[in-house]
């Protein structure tokens, strides 16, 4: 990859609201968002969150509750995980969040990425959960 990722796909405001991120509670005036996910400050505190207790480590699914590993929710994973360590990129550099959004959000995984597909729709603001 030459290209660094233009994550502005995940930032957004809200006006004048004071919020804090999820994952370090530092209070900010933006902050960066994965649909479904609470705000967080900072690429390496949404991978904090994602990948944190209770997650998979490289996949980010829901391992609450498993006996044994609980940090991958499957071998592969923890075998993925494990190479990735070795071979240099580490946490919080947004690899693990582009694979997230790559496997779960195509779409804005495209943004970011600029994608190979080239996609013309733009959603006009952030897509507003409620
Ligand atoms: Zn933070
Ligand atoms: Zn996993």
């Amino acid at each position: 990859m030459s290209q660094s990722p233009n994550w502005a796909a995940l930032r957004f405001s809200e006006n004048g609201k004071r919020l804090h991120c999820e994952s370090c509670g530092l209070p900010m005036k933006e902050g960066l968002r994965v649909p479904g996910h609470r705000p967080c400050c900072s690429i390496v505190c949404l991978e904090c969150l994602l990948f944190g207790f209770g997650n998979c480590r490289w996949c980010g699914a829901q391992v609450e509750g498993k006996r044994g590993d609980t940090r991958h929710c499957s071998p592969e994973c923890q075998k993925k995980d494990a190479a990735a360590r070795k071979t240099g990129p580490s946490f919080g550099n947004g690899d693990r969040l582009l694979l997230y959004l790559a496997a779960h959000f195509p779409a804005i995984h495209m943004q970011i990425t600029g994608g190979e597909h080239g996609t013309d729709s733009v959603h006009a603001g952030a897509n507003r959960t409620v």
